[in-house]
């Protein structure tokens, strides 16, 4: 696997395959590669001729400077995750390459999607930089399909929307959340969690899990989920910064789980923030009770 660094190398890398009509798979990553991660760029490797990794973090996306600061760097140890789970290309840009001096141009994508939720908590930066970012990176690269975490859930309706807004060739492959046997929902900032942390931390897929079990028996009012995710995250002493049940694709609240709703969590673990989200559907009645916890999560979530 080639590591490029410049738009110019990273389209000259892609013209040949792009000549030979190559499918071309990006998965855009913020780097410190986990299993998540490895689940995108395998599947692009299933689906596509070659794939492209970006690696950035990207500082617009940051609301908090200490975040940003801590934010896991390990692009050696990526580079060869990435090759062996399929990709080709790895293109770790540094910052002035993706925002040159003069740079003057934002994305924001308008209305409720993305000012809800991580809108509320992150502010409007947060969207305004992803969805800035994106789109270079899906310019620069010109995929045919681009991977995305539905972990991130807001994130893919906020891609998903400027795609389709901005006419961008590329279809939006979203993939389910992947986890740590315990449920954690698999990010970057888990590895900054302490021990102590890292058990507190299960409490949002456990809350997730609660309102689940409670749905699958037959509770639709939304007080009485968010009840019961917030009484299992308080079993490990954590406080939701928010916890809301919406419409998966409008983001607004839902008073009654009628029809299929997207349960989103957010929680600081001592410094750490962390999200994570399940799909709740009232047609599932039964609770399945797994022998391993992460799996009935992952499955639902599918
Ligand atoms: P990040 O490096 O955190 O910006 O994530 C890069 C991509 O990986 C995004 O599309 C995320 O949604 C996705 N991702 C992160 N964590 C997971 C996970 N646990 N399972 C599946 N996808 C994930």
């Amino acid at each position: 696997m080639r590591t490029v660094r410049t738009v110019a190398e990273l389209r000259s890398a892609l013209a040949p395959a792009r000549r030979d009509g190559l499918a071309i798979g990006l998965v855009p990553t913020m780097g410190a590669l986990h299993e998540g991660h490895l689940s995108l760029i395998r599947r692009a490797a299933q689906e596509c001729d070659l794939v492209v990794v970006s690696l950035f973090v990207n500082p617009a996306q940051f609301n908090e400077r200490a975040d940003l600061d801590r934010y896991p760097r390990r692009e050696r140890e990526d580079a060869a995750l990435a090759a062996r789970a399929g990709a080709e290309l790895l293109f770790a840009p540094a910052v002035e390459e993706v925002y040159p001096p003069g740079f003057a141009t934002s994305v924001e994508v308008l209305g409720g999607l993305a000012e809800r939720l991580e809108g509320v908590s992150r502010g409007a930066e947060h969207f305004r930089g992803v969805a800035t970012v994106v789109t270079k990176l899906l310019c620069m690269a010109l995929p045919d399909v681009a991977y995305f975490g539905q972990k991130d859930a807001q994130q893919v309706l906020v891609i998903r929307r400027l795609v389709a807004d901005l006419n961008l060739p590329v279809r939006v492959q979203a993939l389910p959340t992947v986890r740590e046997p315990d449920g954690l929902a698999m990010s970057s900032r888990n590895a900054l969690l302490s021990p102590a942390e890292r058990e507190r931390a299960r409490s949002l897929s456990a809350g997730l899990r609660a309102a689940s079990e409670l749905a699958a028996d037959g509770e639709r009012a939304t007080e009485a989920l968010l009840g019961a995710v917030r009484e299992k995250m308080a079993e490990l002493d954590v406080e939701p910064e928010y916890a809301a049940l919406v419409d998966p694709d409008t983001l607004e609240p839902v008073e009654r789980l009628t029809e299929t709703a997207l349960l989103a969590i957010a929680a600081r673990i001592g410094d750490v923030r962390l999200i994570d989200n399940e799909i709740l559907d009232p047609t599932t009645t039964t609770t399945t009770t797994p022998t391993h916890p992460g799996e009935a999560i992952a499955t639902c979530s599918a």
